[in-house]
């Protein structure tokens, strides 16, 4: 057996485990098939630490609107009868993976090979890699954000929500880059982004104790005009 595939083996027995008392053994027991069926095809941690497995997810995707447009399924994996619904069942398996790596902070060893390094102060690193911060925290909490139903977690109305960090986010990465990068002189750091923002996640990890889940108007109120504060929306929470 190659490396990668001992690593995968590893990884869905932990799975394995965390989804026990989860759903009934059955279903646990299908959803462990379904993701080392998937990794048959695809290389899942890969996938996961390139885009959280978006991507993954987007090629199992096939709906009804694309049988009738006359679509082909977007994966090679053969489904032996109904395509919408063995390729959903296999999505399900897959995104309830991903929240497996997001709650273990799943890190890729190999990943750290080839570097992309940053070199400056702190200002710069905000200016330049505090957007893309932004785009990740967005993308890692969908999940958990689909799961509010777009209910504001403060004022309860329904809205689109935004993501509010329960600490601002120039502090996490402030915090991250004095913990384990390098100064090369005052305030100029040498940042190795792909591990950066391996950190940057297991800082948001578990997801529901780092981030709040309001309408624009309740989160403008917390970050900008103050009038609501973390304790309110934790009150609310009832901790
Ligand atoms: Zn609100």
């Amino acid at each position: 057996m190659k490396k990668e595939e001992q690593t995968i083996d590893k990884i869905i027995l932990s799975f394995k485990e965390w989804l026990e008392g989860k759903h009934s053994k059955g279903t646990n027991s299908t959803r462990v098939a379904r993701v080392r069926r998937i990794a048959k095809y695809y290389n899942i941690l890969e996938e996961y630490s390139c885009d959280h497995c978006e991507s993954l997810i987007y090629s199992l995707t096939y709906t009804k609107g694309d049988k009738v447009d006359g679509n082909e399924p977007k994966t090679d994996i053969v489904i032996n009868g109904d395509y919408i619904s063995g390729l959903n069942s296999l999505k399900q398996a897959l995104e309830e993976f991903v929240s497996f790596l997001d709650d273990i902070g799943y890190v890729s060893p190999a990943k750290h090979n080839k570097k992309t390094i940053f070199i400056g102060g702190f200002e710069e690193f905000k200016r330049y890699v505090g957007p893309k911060c932004r785009n990740e925290v967005n993308a890692f909490c969908k999940k958990e954000r689909e799961s509010h139903n777009g209910v504001c977690e403060y004022c309860g109305q329904k809205a689109q929500l935004q993501s509010a960090h329960v600490t601002d986010r120039p502090i996490i990465i402030k915090k991250i880059l004095n913990e384990h990068f390098f100064q090369k002189s005052e305030n100029n750091y040498e940042v190795d982004l792909e591990l950066f923002f391996d950190l940057f996640r297991q800082e948001h990890t578990p997801i529901r104790d780092k981030i709040f889940f309001l309408c624009k108007k309740c989160h403008n109120e917390l970050d900008n005009k103050k009038t609501i504060t973390i304790q309110d929306i934790k009150n609310k929470r009832g901790y």
